[in-house]
């Protein structure tokens, strides 16, 4: 007889994780909060399918970005159709506004989303193919108290996590007045050193400048110092919005900081833009947003102005499990363990473990063990401060044991009355 072979255990996908049990707390945490305070301020949730139309993200996220470049993961379905994973989510809640006729609504608009995203990155901490963002938009506002007020929920919002330590890179990248004048002004900058550059950067040269201050080389990060500022070339209406943002972060008190070479490299994207970063780490953008004045129009609706954001979850995570914050379990500790001995107690305890459920009373048990004393031995483990023994005799006579875990004191009960006598009990 050969040897037989052992079938192939399966692996997740790199830069794609599992999120236990264990670490569930940590994701119910974050969104508890995050959806109590951004409802408090009046978004509403949607949810948008995983999968999308390539093009959407060809037209809606860009074509000379790095996502539509290098990371999608894109496929010819069944039946012919070319779509994409969604590497972001702010095509695809446009795509559903005018879809659905949300454009005729009183606006603004304002909504939230949660859920996964896909992007072929490079896998390292805090950067995964699979990863999940919270993003906000105010469709239909081109105030800059809405700009101001997405910004001060995020600043809220992190607080809200226990992250402190955290600031607003902000910057102004102008509109389509403006910012002509500004990326040419780069264009003779960056012309003359393009042989200093990385070999992305001369990539960018020729299809989309501005998206050369966004490289992370450090090679290019120093040419970028010197580079000249969008600030300089600001009109005056883009020039007094951006006054207007600042002026109302002021007087929210939340920590900024003028980033003269913060940009989206897209021509939707207009006036603010912003990232949260953390002190100690100012290049790991934890939030990054900004106006998107021109996307909605670029998707075919009319031209409705726009601002958003988009929270990365997992680093999130990573800096409340960084900061040590205490982060309460997902589950409230359960008050009741019912131990159950015999087919007819089995039988008959899926009822009295409905009732003490349907009565809020937190009860576990373990339906599938046998002895008495590996289930007490669960009930200690959980802490609970009642057991519940229900055993052949009980389930003739239709009464149950309550054991009282302290002092091991034990009491027969009739069964109509165990719910009313706990819920007394558990009231001392
Ligand atoms: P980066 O420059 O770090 O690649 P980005 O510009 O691609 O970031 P956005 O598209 O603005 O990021 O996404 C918003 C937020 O989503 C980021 O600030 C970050 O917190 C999170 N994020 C983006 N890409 C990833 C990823 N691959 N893994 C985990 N979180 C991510
Ligand atoms: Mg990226």
């Amino acid at each position: 007889m050969g040897r037989t072979k052992k079938s192939k255990i399966f692996q997740a996908q790199r830069g794609m994780h599992d999120i236990l049990p264990e670490g569930q707390k940590y994701w119910h945490y974050v969104l508890k909060k995050a959806e109590s305070l951004i409802e408090d301020y009046g978004f509403e949730k949607i949810e948008t399918p995983i999968l999308e139309s390539t093009g959407l993200f060809l037209r809606g996220t860009g074509e000379t970005t790095d996502i539509v470049e290098k990371e999608m993961y894109s496929f010819m379905a069944k039946g012919g159709d070319d779509l994409t994973l969604r590497p972001e989510n702010t095509p695809g809640v446009v795509r559903a506004y005018l879809e659905n006729g949300m454009s005729v609504r009183p606006h603004p608009i304002k909504l939230y989303y949660f859920g996964p995203m896909f992007r072929h990155d490079k896998p390292q901490q805090g950067r995964y193919r699979q990863f999940y963002q919270l993003g906000l938009e105010t469709l239909g506002d081109d105030s800059q108290a809405a700009d101001a007020e997405l910004i001060f929920i995020g600043h809220k919002l992190l607080e809200s996590f226990g992250l402190k330590n955290h600031s607003v890179q902000i910057n102004s990248i102008g509109d389509q007045n403006c910012r002509p004048a500004y990326v040419r002004a780069l264009r003779d900058y960056y012309k003359i050193q393009l042989k200093k550059v990385c070999v992305d950067c001369r990539n960018r040269f020729k299809k989309n400048v501005l998206r050369m201050l966004d490289c992370k080389e450090e090679g290019c990060q120093g040419i970028k110092k010197d580079a000249p500022q969008m600030m300089d070339f600001l009109d005056d209406d883009c020039k007094a919005h951006f006054k207007h943002v600042l002026e109302f972060l002021d007087e929210a008190r939340v920590p900024y900081m003028l980033n003269p070479h913060l940009v989206r490299g897209l021509d939707y994207y207009t006036r603010t833009v912003f990232e949260f970063t953390p002190d100690d780490n100012p290049s790991d953008a934890i939030i990054a947003g900004g106006r998107y004045d021109r996307l909605v129009d670029l998707l075919g609706g009319r031209k409705t102005p726009a601002t958003g954001w988009a929270m990365g979850v997992e680093r999130v995570i990573l800096a409340i499990k960084d900061k040590n914050i205490n982060v309460p379990e997902a589950q409230s500790k359960p008050k009741v363990f019912l131990v159950q001995l015999g087919d007819a107690a089995k039988r008959k305890s899926l009822l009295l473990f409905e009732s003490l459920r349907e009565a809020g009373i937190d009860t576990k048990s373990s339906i599938s063990r046998d002895s008495i004393k590996s289930q007490l031995r669960i009930a200690h483990r959980l802490g609970v401060r009642f057991s519940l023994i229900f055993g052949q005799k009980e389930a003739i006579d239709g009464t149950v044991i309550l054991k009282e875990m302290d002092t091991g004191i034990q009491e027969t009960i009739p069964l109509e009355k165990i719910v009313e006598e706990i819920k007394k009990r558990l009231k001392k």
